[in-house]
């Protein structure tokens, strides 16, 4: 919520004032003793009609000594007017700009029937705005903050909805878990085969030590994206983990499956991305490979780990069936 000061909430009300048929020398005397920057000249209802500042009087002493000034006139004769004069209910940053614009330096406060009431000098104006100036930066800084914490809360929350990989750009691990679910559904109910790849990058530690971990992350989203235009469009991709991924291919046999797999690693040696660290120069892949056979998608991933880890032992990039099937 944005306020503003208003000129009654810092005004000075230690108000010293001469009516107007008060003499010079009254005038003179009241600003010494009480050492006043200015006085205010009112009439009979204290509506202010002149002023004489601290700059005024050396004058009009000298004036008084030189015999050019009476010192029983009227004040009036020898103040400054119009006195120019702002509202109590005046912001402190219009008061201000009347202040600077008209350079002057006290400005006489008054009531709305125009009875002076307070006064603010320039001095006091500046303070109050640096004031007002530096509590809005502190609440809009607060302002600001809060709302990072809520964006930051509804990211975290969306990042949870999410079903893709921020980096490899397919599908995250929760999407995985959701497909497989169903894709294992719809096999078992219309008694169907289907099968799951989990592939993996061939020495990919290597890549990332050798070209640095912004390069593997590059090259993370540069295979993601050859096996997504290899396989056919019935097939999902998911980041398993790390430099992991798993294909699920709906209604495809083991064939099919060896088939697709196999297009699948050779695109990605294909691409030729440089991989100085292996025989082949370039990066590759290997996978394993298991079909559904009366058994959950957990079960499936665990054969098809193995049959990985064969595929890694039996020289990579290359693609191996589970066991047995
Ligand atoms: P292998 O051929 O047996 O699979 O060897 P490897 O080096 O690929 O396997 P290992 O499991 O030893 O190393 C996997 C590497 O993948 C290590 C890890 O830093 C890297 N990695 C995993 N996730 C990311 C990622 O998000 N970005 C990058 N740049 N590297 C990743
Ligand atoms: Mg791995
Ligand atoms: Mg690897």
């Amino acid at each position: 919520m944005q306020t503003f000061t208003l000129a009654k909430q810092i005004m000075s009300t230690d108000l010293f004032t001469v009516l107007k048929e008060q003499t010079v020398s009254e005038a003179a005397h009241i600003m010494a003793t009480e050492k006043l920057s200015c006085i205010i000249v009112v009439d009979q209802h204290q509506e202010p009609v002149g002023i004489v500042t601290e700059r005024d009087l050396p004058q009009i002493l000298n004036k008084v000594i030189s015999n050019e000034i009476n010192p029983s006139e009227a004040i009036s004769n020898h103040m400054s007017f119009p006195v120019m004069t702002a509202p109590e209910e005046i912001k402190i940053t219009e008061a201000l700009m009347i202040t600077v614009g008209l350079k002057i330096r006290h400005l006489p406060i008054t009531t709305k029937d125009n009875k002076l009431t307070g006064i603010l000098t320039q001095t006091d104006l500046v303070r109050s705005y640096v004031t007002e100036i530096q509590s809005q930066k502190e609440l809009i800084e607060q302002c600001v903050s809060e709302r990072t914490a809520e964006l930051e809360a509804l990211n975290k929350k969306l990042e949870t909805l999410s079903m893709e990989d921020p980096l490899m750009m397919i599908g995250n691990r929760r999407a995985m878990e959701i497909n497989l679910n169903f894709a294992d559904a719809v096999a078992h109910r219309h008694k169907e085969s289907y099968a799951i790849a989990l592939l993996d990058i061939d020495h990919f530690k290597r890549y990332n030590d050798h070209y640095g971990h912004q390069k593997g992350d590059e090259a993370l989203r540069e295979v993601a994206q050859i096996l997504k235009s290899a396989i056919r469009k019935s097939d999902q991709l998911y980041r398993y983990g790390g430099e992991e991924i798993l294909l699920l291919m709906p209604k495809t046999g083991r064939q099919e499956a060896l088939t697709i797999t196999r297009r699948a690693t050779q695109a990605v040696q294909d691409k030729k991305i440089e991989h100085s660290e292996t025989d082949l120069k370039v990066l590759t892949t290997s996978a394993g490979i298991a079909t559904n056979r009366e058994r959950g998608w957990q079960d499936m991933i665990t054969q098809a780990d193995k049959a990985l880890y064969q595929a890694k032992s039996n020289g990579r990039n290359r693609v191996e069936m589970e066991k047995g099937s």
